[in-house]
């Protein structure tokens, strides 16, 4: 198969001479535009397998570009995004963005976020019926969950919340978007449910509750579950 084809959308000029090499390193195909004028118009003609996406370009902002993107591609876009723009971050990950990676951050942290998100496409979106990591397993065509082989029962709402997180697959999910899946419409305001739900899933399915291993915290955004934890 060919080397996926990335799309960089970026104008700070040092941190284009740290991906460029970074992902070329490991045989990515790259691509690179400095506006959103030129990046829009380089993501029709060539078609990217994904696009990193800076929030803030130089002729129009990046939300912008994600909404033009939108349109006609469901490729997956991870954002790139400084450390004061939680609130953009969070709107461009319901405006349809995969994940993000928050400024400054290192190759490892960059190529896991990339591996996931091509991993997610590759799929199809579809999780695989039984996921391992650690002790911990489930089992989503029996509805089953167990840690170090012993079964543990949720109740439908705390099944429902690991559902929505293992079938995003390592990607982030928003706060709204897992009140407004679990909880239905109109359950979006409530936060604390999913602080309390969240809690209650890493009480029975982590290791060590006071340090989680596989329910991630992303501070004001969101959780995302990760199968591939350190060790496994
Ligand atoms: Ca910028």
């Amino acid at each position: 198969m060919n080397q996926p084809l990335i799309l960089i959308i970026e104008d700070e000029e040092p941190l284009r001479r740290f991906l460029i090499p970074t992902l070329s390193s490991q045989r990515y195909q790259v691509l690179s535009a400095v506006t959103a004028t030129e990046g829009l118009a380089m993501a029709r003609s060539h078609n990217p397998d994904l696009v990193l996406l800076d929030l803030g370009l130089p002729d129009r902002d990046g939300m912008a570009v994600l909404k033009e993107l939108r349109t006609w591609s469901r490729k997956p876009v991870v954002i790139l995004s400084a450390r004061n723009q939680e609130c953009d971050k969070v709107r461009a990950l319901d405006q349809g963005a995969d994940d993000y990676l928050a400024k400054p951050f290192g190759a490892a942290e960059l190529l896991a976020r990339i591996r996931v998100a091509l991993r997610h496409t590759l799929q199809a979106d579809v999780a695989k019926p039984v996921m391992c990591s650690g002790g911990l397993r489930i089992d989503l065509e029996q509805r089953e969950v167990s840690l170090e082989g012993r079964i543990v029962k949720l109740t439908a709402l705390e099944y429902r919340l690991l559902e929505a997180l293992v079938r995003r697959n390592g990607k982030v999910a928003t706060h709204g978007q897992l009140l407004a899946e679990v909880w239905g419409p109109g359950g979006e305001g409530n936060t604390h449910y999913l602080r309390i739900y969240m809690a209650m899933l890493r009480r029975k399915l982590e290791a060590d509750p006071t340090r989680p291993r596989h329910f991630i915290t992303e501070p004001n955004v969101g959780y995302r579950l990760n199968l591939d934890a350190p060790g496994d």
